[in-house]
């Protein structure tokens, strides 16, 4: 069916967003616009994890309830996506009622089913991660996300039969090589998958915690909040009716690397119990780090996206997102390359070629249509886009800037008049109009100016070729102040 359907880790609201959180929502934007100018009924959902140990730690800390500490963060994320241009369909919250309703019908389903026990639990407990960690996962001792020693808990609980799945997830992997991209990530979990599967316990006792979704199978436990968490991908699209149908299952499921084993393994083990189909990938991008560490608030080094991209622009930001970080591994910021790229590419290399190219269109009353002389493969492009390539894919848009930059400097239109000004300008007016349109998802601000300033309305991936019979532009503006 012609729809896409991607989500988003939903961030935890202990803490406000950083430049970790906006990198995944820039690309999962990115991924929603392509797929939507491309004509696919699209949904994108993201939002945020509101319940658990940690959270009310911290409004414990803070002398407030953990709903308004909630209230307070998720705000935050919200309005730090809506000033990036971010435009998720839903942005759910683990708080809102439908999820409740939704994590308990599920719940239950799956213990009708003979998948949830009751029993015992005795174990290492990171309350960073919110669950028990095993002594193969520990470094020194120590949680390597949060660099913490963890607890030792014992108490009641109620526990998922993961290990029953194991087989049939294993097998899963291997007929479906795109379920879990990338192939690196892939081998790990396999290989972690082969050395057994626990049963998970989803609960813990009210006398520890009450701030969470009530277990509707014993009212003296809270659900466990990864087991809430994970289900929002089903109440993000109202499970079980009619929208539901329409999208699930997702197509991606975007999140970092210390998601990939919830989502590539517990995950598929609860649809699987629940009888529900398996989403198609689940994509595991590296973490984006500062100075080579881990980007966090309990290192100290988190950086604001919206005191960022109020500095240097959205457009620059996401752009520089895109064009810097391998999405397919780990990679680093830093202010120094930011301001480079925004220099030589953004200003230099697209924002000259607009400039000179509609100077030079001034002189002319009109560019009518002629033969376009610059070529573009855009097949290429698609594939590196199917493929969650986003980097590359960007790479070979700006490709084509610096193509039609060249073929300007060959041509030396400023030395042309007449006839032969207007065939030269006419290649170079279309080459920015499908520039423009390439562009959307990454830059969408700037590419909705050059529309403009091109005089034609806004175009989507399907006009591509529909070239335009003539041209009457509007005076350059500048796109990007040099730094
Ligand atoms: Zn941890």
């Amino acid at each position: 069916m012609n729809k896409f359907y991607i989500t988003t880790a939903i961030d935890y609201v202990n803490a406000e967003p950083h430049i970790g959180h906006a990198y995944q929502k820039v690309m999962a934007d990115i991924l929603a616009r392509w797929n939507n100018s491309f004509g696919k009924d699209t949904f994108f959902l993201t939002g945020t994890d509101e319940h658990g140990q940690k959270l009310a730690d911290v409004a414990k800390e803070n002398k407030i309830t953990p709903k308004e500490l909630a209230d307070k963060n998720s705000l935050k994320f919200k309005k730090a996506w809506e000033f990036l241009n971010i435009k998720p369909n839903r942005f759910i919250r683990t708080t809102d009622k439908d999820h409740v309703k939704t994590v308990q019908e599920i719940t239950k389903k799956i213990y009708e089913k003979g998948d949830i026990c009751k029993g015992f639990y005795e174990g290492l407990y990171c309350k960073g991660c919110e669950a028990y960690l095993t002594e193969k996962e520990l470094v020194g001792g120590k949680c390597p996300y949060h660099n913490k020693e963890p607890e030792l808990l014992k108490e009641d609980a109620y526990f998922f039969r993961l290990s029953k799945y194991q087989d049939r997830i294993l097998k899963h992997i291997k007929e479906n090589p795109k379920f879990i991209l990338p192939l690196t990530r892939r081998n790990e979990i396999v290989n972690r998958i082969k050395e057994g599967l626990n049963d998970l316990s989803i609960t813990r006792l009210n006398s520890n915690l009450t701030w969470g979704i009530p277990f509707p199978i014993d009212d003296k436990f809270t659900t466990y909040v990864w087991w809430d968490a994970l289900i929002n991908y089903l109440s993000g699209i109202d499970y079980p009716n009619k929208k539901f149908s329409k999208y699930w299952p997702a197509d991606v499921h975007l999140l970092g690397k210390d998601n990939g084993w919830f989502h590539a393994v517990i995950w598929p083990a609860i649809l699987m119990s629940a009888d529900i189909k398996l989403p198609k990938t689940v994509f595991i991008h590296g973490f984006l780090t500062f100075n080579k560490q881990k980007i966090s608030k309990s290192l100290g080094n988190s950086i604001d996206p919206v005191q960022l991209g109020k500095k240097y622009g959205v457009d620059s930001i996401r752009y520089f997102l895109v064009r810097e970080i391998p999405f397919y591994d780990d990679g680093n910021f830093s202010e120094e390359s930011l301001k480079n790229r925004v220099n030589n590419e953004l200003a230099n290399e697209l924002g000259n070629l607009i400039s000179r190219t509609l100077t030079l269109s001034k002189k002319l009353p009109e560019i009518k249509k002629s033969s376009v002389e610059i070529k573009f493969e855009v097949k290429n492009i698609e594939k590196l886009m199917d493929d969650y390539k986003l980097t590359e894919a960007l790479n070979e848009i700006w490709r084509c800037v610096q193509e039609t930059n060249k073929y300007i400097n060959q041509k030396e239109p400023w030395k042309l008049e007449g006839k032969e000004l207007e065939k030269v300008l006419y290649s170079c007016l279309e080459s920015i109009r499908k520039t423009s349109i390439l562009l959307w998802p990454f830059i969408p601000e700037t590419s909705e100016k050059i529309f403009s300033l091109l005089n034609i309305e806004k175009q989507n991936l399907k006009e591509l070729n529909k070239e335009i019979k003539s041209y009457k532009v509007k005076k350059p503006e500048i796109l990007f102040k040099k730094i």
